[in-house]
């Protein structure tokens, strides 16, 4: 099951999440596979959308914010767009586009930032906004500071961090085709979070700026940190994990998440809201893509999921609810 594990380290200003989508992140790839006009996400796309599923976990788990925290890379490759979508009670989806081909071993710059253009941005989309309330985005390249192309989605995550909070964070992140893991680690402001109200914020800045790099604690978990593997992040239990990591250290752990309080896959598209879209065409506008193509099948755009009516199942959107045939079988 998937799972969300926080914890921090006893006495220091430090904290620490670790994510595990398993079965959100399968629901994410067979929607894709099962889709016959985009079919499955080649590796290298899918290995950069679980991590970015991934890292978007982390990240909203990581804010009190009530809305959704949107990750996403523009790209000027082969992959246009990439997105994944958490909201606070961890429902999550993503999905992609990508056009043309693309080498099986390529990295992030051969998919994205072919031209050093590529962009990453995180918007937080308040749930309830206010008359004219926009929401915030922040938008860093996938370059480093010298121009140099970023090869990892960690390292451009990193600088952001950085960049809006001030912040040291460490993220370790892997996917294959089972699992979407990672590791944040993240040094804690210097004073509490309720002075970010308050009108020293220039003072907190200040503070915070200073011990960027420099508190040692963060720095010596932040190296034990950056020893886990790929392998081992995408294939051992959290509680392995966090004891290979920081034996040496005291957590205090929080409850994990899982299940439905933690991450999982949801999706608002639906068969109805299609059939509803599909009667808004009108019979003989449905009709006709029925005579050109056999049946309609419609994807949805933030899954990737398919929905397909066949000449019967259109006969039925029609048909007054009195005289209906039996409902067909829902497609898969
Ligand atoms: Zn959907």
């Amino acid at each position: 099951m998937s799972e969300l594990h926080k914890f921090l380290f006893d006495g220091m200003p430090v904290r620490g999440m670790i994510v595990r989508l398993t079965e959100a992140w399968q629901e994410i790839l067979a929607r894709r596979a099962s889709n016959t006009s985009t079919g499955a996400y080649p590796t290298p796309v899918a290995e950069l959308l679980g991590e970015m599923t991934a890292a978007a976990t982390l990240m909203q788990a990581n804010i009190k914010f009530n809305g959704a925290l949107i990750l996403q890379i523009f790209g000027d490759g082969p992959v246009k767009v990439a997105v994944a979508e958490v909201k606070p009670d961890l429902s999550l989806r993503a999905t992609a586009k990508v056009v043309g081909e693309l080498a099986s071993d390529a990295h992030l710059p051969e998919m994205v930032n072919v031209s050093n253009k590529g962009r990453c941005a995180i918007t937080l989309d308040p749930k309830d906004k206010l008359p004219g309330q926009q929401p915030y985005q922040g938008v860093v390249p996938l370059h480093g500071d010298s121009g140099e192309k970023l090869g990892r989605l960690s390292e451009v995550l990193q600088h952001y961090m950085l960049q809006s909070e001030q912040l040291d964070t460490t993220l370790v992140l892997a996917a294959d085709d089972k699992v979407a893991a990672g590791l944040l680690i993240q040094r804690l402001p210097v004073k509490g979070e309720a002075n970010l109200e308050g009108t020293a914020a220039g003072d907190r800045n200040q503070a915070n700026e200073d011990q960027i790099g420099h508190n040692e604690d963060y720095n010596r978990i932040s190296i034990l940190a950056s020893t886990l593997t790929r392998d081992e992040l995408l294939t051992l239990d959290v509680e392995t994990i966090l004891r290979r990591l920081f034996w040496e250290e005291k957590l205090l752990r929080f409850e994990p998440q899982s299940g439905m309080l933690g991450p999982h896959f949801a999706c608002t598209c639906g068969r109805e809201r299609v059939a509803q879209m599909i009667r808004g065409l009108g019979v003989e506008e449905a009709e006709g893509i029925l005579v050109e193509r056999g049946d309609i099948e419609v994807g949805c755009d933030f899954c990737g999921k398919q929905y397909r009516f066949d000449a019967v199942d259109v006969a039925q959107l029609f048909t007054a609810p009195g005289d209906q045939l039996p409902a067909s079988p829902v497609m898969q």
